[in-house]
């Protein structure tokens, strides 16, 4: 499916820029639905916490703490 490709691709933005509303809507709307994207999630948010931690600075977990 073309869509997770596309919210995949938003969850990895969002821990680079700020993501629109819109942007954020088709994520809410897709996670529940789709376990896969849901997990990519939470790799990815791991994988930025140990990035920040290996880097010495604390992690600001702002932008994706969405629940
Ligand atoms: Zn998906």
């Amino acid at each position: 499916m073309g869509k997770c490709k596309n919210i995949t691709r938003l969850l990895s933005d969002a821990l680079d820029r700020r993501l629109t509303t819109r942007e954020w809507v088709a994520i809410r709307l897709h996670l529940p639905t789709c376990s896969g994207c849901r997990n990519y999630r939470k790799q990815i948010r791991l994988l930025r916490v140990a990035a920040h931690a290996a880097s010495g600075i604390e992690a600001p977990g702002a932008a994706a703490s969405d629940d």
